[in-house]
């Protein structure tokens, strides 16, 4: 928990971590409240703005310990009222968070690592490789930044930020303490007091990460399928060949079984044209949810430099909706945000240091397509199914 500087960072404390901390330094353990609220509440950063705090323990404090967000790279308003940051992290990536305000809601999409591992397909993070796992500190200062940046509003009411969901950059599930120190002040009442309900963790699907959740949180759950059947979803998402459909909704049910109270997991499913949004799809999902009590948000695919994928129709989005819709689901759409500051979903590429070479396969794979498309301008021939090829080769070699 200490950094660079060998002072420890009081920003990702949990509240049981923070009241060892004032322990530690021979205090009280009800500083740790005190201390909370000035962090998350007031955004305050410098001890000496915290007025019920002795000169003599502020001195203490500064010798031993500091409150460090990331360093905020740039803020971008859309003119829908989306926002996006970018904030660099320790490892020196940029990662992206993003408030989409939306009626009397406010949702802050958080991220959880500096790139991401699994490689999905049609994703643009997975694009870049993996860098580093964000600290807890590093999850938690987004939520802080964004807060601040509307002015910390510390009563329930008329807040902006009203949802979370670890849906940004990265597999939160792959940086498991961290992520579940930050969900813990997310709902903490000393910190941002937001209900369960509110906050979501999405995954594609780490099953014994899954398995464990229920002994640390109590958060909403976001399983990110995208298609009905293991064939296609391993294409996908690679993770799935690992933990294939039927363990992961073994164990997603497992998870919402221990949170009772009618709470139901969302069903996240990107649709490409193509690729997983024929009628068929729909049925197939249909018939596999049966006895797995859900929602199913519908993303429309958002295309990104790197893929060849392309969004439906909005006839063909409708069609899948509605057959979900007649077989008994409720059903939702993402509509697509923030397209003018790049902060739609899967669109969040910040910046990695990749360390897994990953991002460079991906280039040459671009650049022999650009070739590809210039041979194929000048001989007429068809280049795109090799180039995919060539991609999903790469990747698997990844
Ligand atoms: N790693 C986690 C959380 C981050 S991704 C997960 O996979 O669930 C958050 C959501 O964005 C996932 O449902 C993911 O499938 C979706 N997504 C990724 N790339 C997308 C794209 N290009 N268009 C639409 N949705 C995308
Ligand atoms: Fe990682 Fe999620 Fe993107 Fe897949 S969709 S590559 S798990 S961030």
């Amino acid at each position: 928990m200490t950094d660079a500087t060998g002072k420890i960072n009081l920003l990702g404390l949990t509240q049981a971590e923070m009241e060892q901390f004032f322990e530690s330094i021979g205090e009280k353990r009800f500083r740790a409240g005190q201390m909370m609220k000035w962090i998350h509440h007031f955004g305050v950063d410098d001890f000496d703005a915290m007025s019920n705090v002795s000169k003599v323990l502020r001195e203490k404090l500064k010798a031993s310990a500091e409150i460090r967000g990331p360093e905020v790279v740039s803020e971008d308003i859309s003119t829908d009222g989306t926002r996006k940051w970018v904030v660099r992290v320790a490892s020196g990536s940029c990662v992206e968070t993003v408030y989409i305000p939306q009626g009397s809601r406010g949702t802050l999409c958080v991220s959880s690592q500096a790139g991401c591992a699994l490689d999905c397909s049609f994703c643009s993070t997975g694009k870049q490789g993996f860098n580093s796992d964000l600290s807890a500190a590093e999850v938690i200062g987004q939520v802080w930044i964004a807060n601040k940046s509307f002015g910390s509003v510390p009563a329930k009411i008329d807040r902006a930020i009203t949802n979370v969901v670890m849906m940004g950059m990265g597999e939160p599930l792959l940086n498991f303490e961290n992520v579940m120190d930050a969900l813990s002040l997310m709902m903490e009442d000393q910190a941002y007091g937001l209900s369960k309900r509110r906050v979501t963790i999405s995954t594609s699907g780490v099953v014994p990460a899954i398995d464990r959740l229920k002994d640390f949180t109590d958060a909403s759950l976001a399983i990110s399928l995208h298609a009905p059947n293991d064939e296609l979803r391993t294409q996908l998402v690679p993770i799935n060949k690992k933990y294939p459909i039927k363990e992961l909704l073994r164990s997603a049910a497992g998870y919402m079984s221990t949170l009772g109270e009618r709470r139901v997991c969302v069903i996240e499913y990107t649709l490409i044209a193509g690729v997983n949004d024929h009628r068929q799809h729909a049925r197939e999902l249909a018939a596999l949810l049966r006895d797995f009590p859900c929602k199913i948000n519908i993303i429309p695919f958002n295309p990104f430099d790197q893929s060849d994928y392309r969004r439906p129709s909005d006839s063909s989005i409708g069609n899948f909706r509605q057959i979900l819709h007649e077989a008994g689901y409720t059903v939702t759409v993402r509509t697509t945000r923030a397209d003018d500051i790049g902060a739609a979903c899967g669109q969040l590429v910040g910046a990695v240091g990749d360390n897994t070479r990953r991002s460079e396969r991906y280039a040459e794979a671009a650049s022999k397509r650009l070739l590809g498309e210039a041979q194929s301008a000048a001989t007429g021939r068809e280049f795109t199914k090799a180039d995919n090829l060539a991609v999903s080769a790469d990747r698997h070699g990844a």
